[in-house]
């Protein structure tokens, strides 16, 4: 996919397309997830979107809404994210460019890696005969927050054994 076909309309194409080929039936649920889902900027849950269906009265069942983000990742039009937390995490697709986050390990906070050089080193690796859908990076580490807080818990317990 070239950059600019992120429409709403190339996306619904895109969609109708993966549930033709895939012989599933083109549900009005599954387009207003898709729109719904296309509408949160930045990372979402599944209870994130179903408050937005709430909100424009909605009402689709949980089950509905798994089934269906599945199908909007195996369409490459959502990315589900390997956080280390219990809920999982989604993200539309709008552009080929490469991302990269960094994830911390204890309280789970993720950040944009706003880094020219990383994004081109990944946009440059073209493995043959595989179609890329799109790129991202993913370090985890501990966030300068929880590694203050350990440091400082750390200093107490020395302490407390020094009186
Ligand atoms: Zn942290």
């Amino acid at each position: 996919m070239s950059e600019n076909v992120y429409t709403q309309e190339a996306v619904a194409n895109r969609f109708r397309d993966f549930l033709a080929a895939n012989g599933l039936r083109q549900t009005k649920e599954r387009f207003a997830i898709l729109r719904a889902a296309y509408d949160i900027e930045g990372t979402f849950t599944i209870e994130d979107l179903q408050q937005i269906l709430l909100l424009q009265r909605f009402h689709v069942s949980t089950s509905t809404l798994y089934n269906t983000t599945l199908l909007l990742v195996q369409a490459n039009l959502l990315i589900r994210h390997p956080f280390s937390s219990s809920t999982t995490h989604f993200e539309r697709i709008t552009d080929n460019k490469p991302k990269s986050y960094q994830i911390c390990n204890i309280c789970h906070r993720i950040t944009h890696i706003k880094s020219k050089d990383l994004a081109a080193a990944v946009d440059s690796y073209h493995p043959r005969r595989f179609g890329v859908s799109h790129r991202i990076l993913y370090v985890y580490g501990t966030c300068p927050k929880c590694e203050s807080a350990m440091r400082k818990k750390l200093k107490q317990i020395k302490n407390s054994k020094h009186q």
